[in-house]
């Protein structure tokens, strides 16, 4: 059996990794548009914009492993189209036939017009020369214009204040992370950022005026899954490639994981894409299970963290569109701080930052009654 994966990404490498491990011995083919092998991306918005890592640290395996394992990996080299009749994708450099096609090519960063128009540099972040790029901006007294609090505009506003940068964040919503937090802990992060000393506009639509003293402007306003190819070969698509609890597309011999991945979550009863670097991990190794003939359906929690200033954060579970009856939250955010979200008396999503001791217990609560008022 040929199995061909594209997307050289976390996901990707996670593909061709378990299929080794779980001894499969026919051809493996690993098909990336980037001119470098897999690597992760968390530490492009972290370390390496802190000075403490460089991007080469973040590589997954070096280009020995993949021949040691005899996985055939092409680098810089875009896939273009599928033919599901002929099963094989077509390359920039040629075709490749497949028996098993797995699709793992991520996300990537939606553009803002007014941003991009604004005559300013303008930064977005998603590869290692973007993280490159962004860390040049960011240095002693610039002038850094951040547009999104989310994850990715929240890490580069730490960087920047650490480095010394004057920095605006502008943000639509009425807090930084609302959607997935709620009120009650994104209000944490709002006055975590203002101590810091960020300029943080919350409720406003950004204006050319608002850039026009900026030194750089970075965007951070969300991703988007690149579905195109799949699109082309007719999957059912609808935000990202729509797969069962097994990851497998509407094709059966097609699979999609990571981000790309809008998938039937057999424990949470829904379709859920996930932009985080766990379940691109964990699905990669799923679906090398499917394609094997496991029947070990993808079942795991979403799970994140994110790391600001002094700030480590992890989050387990999903509230997902039926929401939260009520929050509760022990400590607070300049020490151990651990929160949960309950609905109907059950918790259906968790978090610890700063207090690494709690990790398991906040995993395992999620699911269960809510923890005793007179507990931790
Ligand atoms: C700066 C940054 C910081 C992050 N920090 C965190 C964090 O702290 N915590 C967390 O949980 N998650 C974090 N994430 C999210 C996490 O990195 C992603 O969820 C993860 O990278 C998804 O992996 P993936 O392999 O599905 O997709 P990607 O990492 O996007 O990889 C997909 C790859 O496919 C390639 N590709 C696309 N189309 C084609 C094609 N047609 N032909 C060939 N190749 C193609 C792309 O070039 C890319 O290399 C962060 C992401 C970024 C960008």
């Amino acid at each position: 059996m040929r199995v061909v994966v594209v997307g050289a990404g976390l996901a990707g490498a996670n593909v061709v990794e378990e299929l080794r491990e779980r001894g499969h011995e026919g051809e493996i083919v690993l098909i990336g548009a980037e001119p470098h092998l897999p690597y992760e991306r968390p530490p492009l918005s972290k370390d390496v914009l802190l000075g403490k890592k460089e991007t080469g640290d973040a590589t997954v395996h070096d280009a020995d492993w993949y021949s040691e394992h005899d996985i055939e990996v092409h680098t810089g080299t875009e896939v273009t189209s599928i033919d599901r009749e002929r099963h094989l994708v077509v390359t920039s450099a040629g075709e490749q036939p497949y028996d098993v096609l797995v699709l793992a090519t991520g996300c990537e960063p939606r553009r803002l017009a007014l941003a991009d128009g604004s005559g300013r540099p303008v930064r977005y972040l998603r590869t290692v020369e973007d993280s490159a790029a962004v860390k040049q901006a960011l240095t002693d007294g610039a002038n850094v214009a951040i547009i999104g609090a989310g994850w990715i505009g929240l890490e580069v506003a730490a960087a920047a204040r650490l480095a010394g940068a004057q920095v605006t964040v502008h943000e639509m919503a009425a807090l930084p992370l609302v959607g997935v937090l709620g009120p009650e802990v994104a209000e944490r992060f709002a006055q975590l950022h203002r101590s810091h000393g960020v300029d943080l506009r919350l409720g406003v639509t950004v204006t050319a005026d608002d850039l026009a003293e900026a030194d750089v402007v970075v965007v951070g306003v969300g991703v988007l899954p690149r579905t195109a190819l799949a699109e082309a070969a007719g999957l059912d698509v609808d935000n990202g490639v729509l797969v069962d609890a097994h990851l497998r597309s509407s094709d059966p011999d097609i699979l999609a994981v990571g981000d790309i991945a809008n998938h039937l979550h057999p424990v949470l009863g829904r379709r859920l894409r996930v932009e985080h670097w766990d379940t691109a991990i964990k699905q990669g190794k799923a679906a090398a299970a499917t394609i094997l003939g496991a029947d070990e359906p993808y079942t795991r929690l979403p799970y994140f963290y994110t790391d600001q200033y002094d700030l480590g954060m992890e989050y387990w579970g999903s509230v997902g569109p039926d929401g939260y009856d009520r929050v509760r939250t022990t400590g607070d955010f300049s020490g151990a701080f651990r929160a949960w979200w309950i609905r109907d008396d059950v918790v259906v999503a968790a978090m610890q930052a700063n207090d690494w001791d709690a990790a398991d217990e906040m995993r395992a609560s999620v699911g269960q009654p809510p923890p005793a008022e007179s507990g931790p």
